[in-house]
């Protein structure tokens, strides 16, 4: 389909300079009629859900319930009694695993969850079997991530009390076989839930057919506001369990010293609701079921025309299913730091995410620091992905000039031999470049004149925290002077860091103590170049090096 119909009803993706957005699985953008039905609660029908009898409060809370009816049946759950309103996936899964109790699990019994998993189905589970001393067991994967679903299966047993697993996983984008997994957990009497925070705007869901316990999303990633997702729970197993929270609207009586509860689904839900959140959903809801049938097609024409393209850069990995997947791919690149890539692509108008995906065990699994991840929807274009390609070779002929393939890993880094940078001109460099590209030549230029820290210093002894990427550092002060090196696995960082080592390497250590950092980069012109947590990384650096300035000083 070269024309996409759909874009057209998202305002933020048109206009002058339109947004290449491919971070749909962080959160998707909103068409028109979802910001206009969040605006209308705002404007004409602003009034408290449940509270109040007035005619405009009745009217509010009646449209308020009619969307739990609307996602009832989107999902395909039997009562509405059992949609409860949470701020997302998130609070969801934590509902759940607060709320279960010794009535549902016993001492010794194992929780199973996927090496998948996002940290949203991971932690909460940590929690809940450190509280009822339970043991959490991994479903494995290959070595690209796919799940090894027979391996899976057989984790499965009588001494299971728990099956949470992703129906989709949001780094890799493959359709996991829940239908299995669901079926031979309840053969064995074992709870299931299902985090479909990332199937739910592509997979047509029904929940009695999957016949899970618990299924959790977030409106946000179905074209829906954000702080609004939803708990389905069978009825019969939310009634069985306490309340998550406690205060106004989930309660039945109060008295000084005791209260009762509401019945399903208010019980869960103590509080004022989000309800322009509830209204917006409503209407993400309906765009999706208007749109369905044309969703799927751009989606899938999109991902084919993604992989197809993809092939033609050699240095491309492919990683998870490509045949089981929804429109998501994540990518690496041999030889180049996915840090370095993400700001290239940045650079060039590219919204897209790289990193661990909030999954650091599967990146560990998979042995990677992490991954650039495409993630497209139903508003994505052909000219989308052509723009992405041309700026991911732009970053690739930038990052290896003469496209060799270069395993930094195994460069191994002569430091001690290098001598401290002399007062180079980096900065004139920098200052004088024009454009985007030119800036970050000249940054990458830079960093072949870091002193860089000898390997087996980099370890978390010398490491930064707060940098957006991995650096070291090492500040020695010897007669009151500075001595800097430095490293980072990205050649944009090892650049910024020789910036900042030409002004501040061989100083007397009380100058350091007035260097202002932010000044600084304004100065040279770098300042619109990085983005807040780059400039912030670098900021944290600085008050490292301050730091130890003065922890030296302390000493002497
Ligand atoms: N589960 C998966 C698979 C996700 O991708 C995400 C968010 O990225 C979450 C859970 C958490 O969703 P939220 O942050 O909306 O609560």
């Amino acid at each position: 389909m070269q024309n996409n119909p759909l874009k057209a009803l998202f305002p933020q993706l048109v206009g002058a300079r339109p947004l290449i957005y491919l971070d749909s699985a962080a959160t998707s953008h909103k068409p028109l009629s979802v910001i206009e039905r969040t605006n209308q609660y705002y404007s004409n029908e602003n009034a408290n859900v449940h509270r109040s009898s007035h005619t405009l409060a009745a009217q509010t809370t009646a449209k308020f319930e009619a969307v739990r009816q609307q996602v009832q049946h989107f999902i395909g759950a039997k009562s509405d009694r059992e949609i409860i309103w949470t701020k997302g996936a998130t609070e969801s899964i934590n509902l759940v695993a607060n709320c279960l109790s010794t009535q549902h699990l016993q001492t010794g019994q194992k929780i199973l969850l996927s090496a998948l998993e996002h940290h949203a189905n991971l932690v909460p589970w940590q929690q809940m079997a450190q509280r009822f001393a339970l043991q959490i067991r991994i479903m494995p994967v290959d070595d690209k991530g796919c799940l090894l679903i027979e391996q899976a299966l057989q984790l499965i047993d009588s001494q299971t009390a728990l099956v949470a697993v992703t129906h989709v996983s949001n780094t890799l984008g493959n359709i996991n076989p829940i239908e299995l997994i669901i079926k031979k957990a309840k053969a064995l009497g074992a709870m299931t839930l299902i985090d479909g925070a990332q199937a739910i705007s592509h997979l047509k869901v029904d929940v009695q057919a999957l016949d899970c316990d618990f299924y959790v999303f977030s409106a946000h990633k179905m074209y829906g506001p954000t702080g609004i997702g939803v708990l389905y729970g069978k009825q019969v197993l939310l009634e069985s369990m306490s309340p998550y929270q406690y205060g106004g609207e989930m309660i039945q009586q109060v008295g000084y010293f005791d209260s009762t509860f509401q019945g399903l689904p208010y019980k869960f839900e103590a509080g004022t609701p989000n309800i322009a959140g509830v209204l917006g959903l409503g209407a993400a809801v309906a765009f999706i079921e208007q749109h369905r049938a044309l969703i799927d097609q751009i989606e899938s024409e999109l991902y084919a025309y993604l992989l197809q393209q993809l092939a033609q850069i050699k240095q491309v990995q492919l990683w998870g299913e490509t045949k089981n997947s929804i429109a998501l791919q994540s990518i690496t690149l041999i030889g180049l730091n996915i840090q370095d890539l993400s700001i290239l692509l940045s650079e060039q108008n590219i919204a897209i995410r790289t990193g661990h995906h909030c999954t650091m065990p599967l990146m560990q699994r998979l042995g990677l620091a992490g991954t650039l991840r495409i993630s497209l929807a139903c508003y994505n274009t052909f000219a989308d992905i052509d723009a992405f390609m041309q700026a991911l070779k732009n970053a690739v002929l930038q990052l290896a000039p003469d496209s060799a393939i270069q395993d930094e890993s195994n460069v191994v880094v002569a430091s001690e031999l290098r001598p401290i940078v002399n007062i180079l001109p980096l900065a004139q460099k920098i200052k004088a470049a024009q454009g985007w590209d030119s800036v970050y030549r000249e940054i990458m230029m830079a960093g072949k004149e870091l002193n860089r820290l000898p390997v087996h210093l980099q370890v978390a002894e010398y490491e930064v925290n707060g940098c957006e990427s991995q650096v070291w550092l090492n500040c020695e002060v010897k007669e009151q002077h500075l001595h800097l090196q430095g490293d980072s696995p990205s050649k944009i960082v090892r650049g910024l860091l020789a910036i900042i080592f030409e002004v501040l390497q061989g100083q007397k250590v009380e100058s350091i103590a007035v260097f202002d950092m932010a000044a600084y980069l304004h100065q040279l012109g770098l300042s619109r170049h990085l983005s807040s947590s780059r400039g912030n990384g670098l900021l944290a650096v600085v008050q490292f090096i301050k730091l130890q300035c003065e922890l030296a000083c302390a000493k002497n």
